[in-house]
């Protein structure tokens, strides 16, 4: 067996986008998720380190010394930060010429034969699920012999056979004791879950086909494949005795609620365990499964409502009416499940006008928090492709114009009646209408008052957001 190192490697400061974040960028207040997708080959491997530089706060010169320790590294990349993770790949191999480094991540499972051709200091990457890919190299088994691998023979660089999908979840072991072996709770943080909070993924893959998603069109597929109640349940109780200061179970599914009877069998057992938890859902769940969800222990949903506009919601392909989620809204608030609501804006058919409407629907279905991101072409989604077609992502853009020279997003596309500037300005906008108003500021001084265990935390961020917002307007005062 290598000495298996798997890698989150640091980037710009604050960045939120590796091993577990499905929008790669730096958010407007601190936020991690767990490099989940890192976890669980390296729960395959025995004696691997697991090291998640961004929320550590590591820098190049803490990982690098980490090569001479190690025969292979498995680096998480992603588009934005591909360049700079080729530098960190470059430093280790330079303390340890025989250290194998392969990339992982959606970037190198849609682009393999550019990502090798990129840098010599890349020995291979893992393509699809790379779980029993990454076990499999760390074993010694040949390159040539393993599914799912590209890499570099002499000058011409070779594919092998794609690896099947994974079918049986419950072969994957828990990630759990990775997280305790490597991982400090403390050190992950998401402004609308309770803190520390634990994320674990209880199936893979996503049955809606939205046009801009990156995981369910690069590595996780269009079929729902769940690990049993049983699994997910002695996984959750493992959780709460080896981590005992966490406060809540996040289960990161694509779509949590995709498969309603597995979601309220789980949320049973999750009650009859006392855990407190939250999930992401779809805003098509009928009534009756959030209530069995919420009288056994559902604390919040995050829900991506995307659009206010039904043409941008059939442009994009979400699968969802707009009059269907305001019914689940209000059940919602009804039934007093909190709610986070993510909010895209600049994607195809979006004007002046769709953006307003998205704003006061926004404020109408009233998630206690929301998310507003810019529409982010990442390479393998249906929508980069159509963006490049239609002329809406410049010909001789890179990658790196995901984000800007600190991390955060910036909108890559641009319309010709609705220019890239004009869509960042409108996030700003979009947050400010949505939280200075009067009822949204009661309700937010309401929690710190029914929980003044949050000031502290709530002080904390909004002092990042308010700077976030002052940093965005002198952007876009000097653009
Ligand atoms: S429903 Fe959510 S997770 Fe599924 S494809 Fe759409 S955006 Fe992605």
């Amino acid at each position: 067996m290598m000495r298996t190192l798997f890698l989150n490697p640091p980037s710009y400061q604050g960045f939120d986008g590796g091993a577990g974040a499905r929008y790669q960028a730096k958010r407007e207040i601190r936020s991690y998720w767990y490099p989940t997708w890192l976890a669980q080959p390296a729960a395959l491997v025995p004696g691997s380190r697991l090291v998640d530089a961004p929320p550590a706060g590591l820098t190049v010169t803490d990982v690098v010394p980490l090569a001479r320790e190690h025969d292979l590294a498995v680096v998480h990349t992603s588009s934005p930060t591909f360049a700079g993770d080729i530098g960190v790949a470059k430093a280790m191999k330079a303390a340890n010429p025989a250290l194998i480094v392969g990339f992982v991540g959606a970037k190198v499972a849609v682009e393999p034969e550019l990502s090798l051709l990129a840098s010599d200091a890349i020995d291979f990457v893992a393509r699809e699920e790379f779980d029993f890919t990454i076990a499999e190299v760390a074993q010694e088994h040949p390159l040539a012999s393993i599914d799912g691998v590209s890499y570099r023979d002499g000058g011409k660089v070779v594919h092998n056979a794609n690896r099947m999908i994974i079918e049986d979840m419950d072969s994957l072991p828990f990630v759990t004791p990775v997280y305790k072996r490597d991982l400090r709770p403390e050190n992950y943080s998401i402004g609308y879950l309770r803190h520390p909070y634990l994320s674990l993924y209880t199936g893979r893959g996503c049955r809606s086909r939205c046009t801009f998603c990156l995981w369910p069109q690069t590595v996780g597929g269009h079929r729902y494949r769940t690990r049993s109640v049983r699994h997910v349940l002695a996984e959750a109780a493992l959780a709460t005795r080896l981590f005992p200061q966490v406060k809540e179970l996040f289960f990161d599914d694509d779509t949590f609620t995709d498969d309603r009877p597995r979601a309220e069998a789980i949320a049973r057992g999750l009650a009859r365990l006392g855990i407190s938890w939250s999930c992401n859902a779809k805003a098509n769940v009928p009534r009756e499964t959030l209530q069995i969800l919420k009288d056994n222990g559902l604390r919040l949903v995050v829900v991506g409502y995307e659009s206010g506009n039904q043409a941008i919601l059939n442009n994009v392909k979400k699968g969802l009416r707009v009059d269907r989620a305001r019914r689940f809204a209000r059940d919602c608030h009804d039934l007093g499940i909190t709610m986070h609501g993510t909010f895209i804006l600049g994607l195809p058919g979006e004007t002046r006008e769709t953006i307003e409407e998205t704003i006061r629907y926004a404020k109408e279905v009233n998630p206690h928090t929301i998310q507003v991101s810019v529409a982010a072409p990442y390479p393998g989604t249906q929508m980069y492709q159509q963006a490049k077609e239609s002329g809406w992502l410049p010909a001789d853009i890179d990658d790196s114009a995901l984000v800007s020279e600190e991390g955060t997003q910036l909108a890559a596309l641009s319309y010709p009646h609705l220019g890239h500037n004009e869509i960042m300005n409108s996030v700003d906008s979009f947050y400010k209408r949505f939280y200075f108003r009067a009822g949204k500021l009661a309700e937010m001084s309401a929690e710190l008052l029914r929980r003044p265990d949050m000031a502290a935390r709530r002080m904390r961020e909004g002092a990042e957001f308010m700077r976030f917002l002052g940093r965005r307007t002198h952007c876009s005062e000097v653009s």
